[in-house]
């Protein structure tokens, strides 16, 4: 069986399947260490970080990267909550 590999939709190369981390100390005290997609405008919440809580959120589960011009395509999980 020969992987299909997807085409990029901006220069027709090939992309391939990855996903992404983050390592920064908040991310590992939520546990998944998964980036995740908030919708809307960023805003600064009275820690210092960002505004998150009640907003619509999804765990980046997937990105493509093309191999020729360095294009990614993320894609997200279901709706998760942050806590
Ligand atoms: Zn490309």
């Amino acid at each position: 069986m020969v992987a299909t590999k997807i085409q990029c939709s901006k220069c027709g190369g090939q992309m391939d399947t990855g996903f992404v981390v983050d390592h920064s100390l908040s991310s590992s005290l939520i546990g998944d260490h998964f980036p995740r997609w908030v919708e809307g405008e960023p805003e600064r919440g009275t820690s210092g970080g960002w505004k998150t809580l009640g907003k619509k959120t999804n765990e980046i589960n997937r990105a493509d990267r093309c191999g020729s011009c360095g294009y990614l395509e993320f894609y997200t999980s279901k709706e998760v909550q942050y806590v």
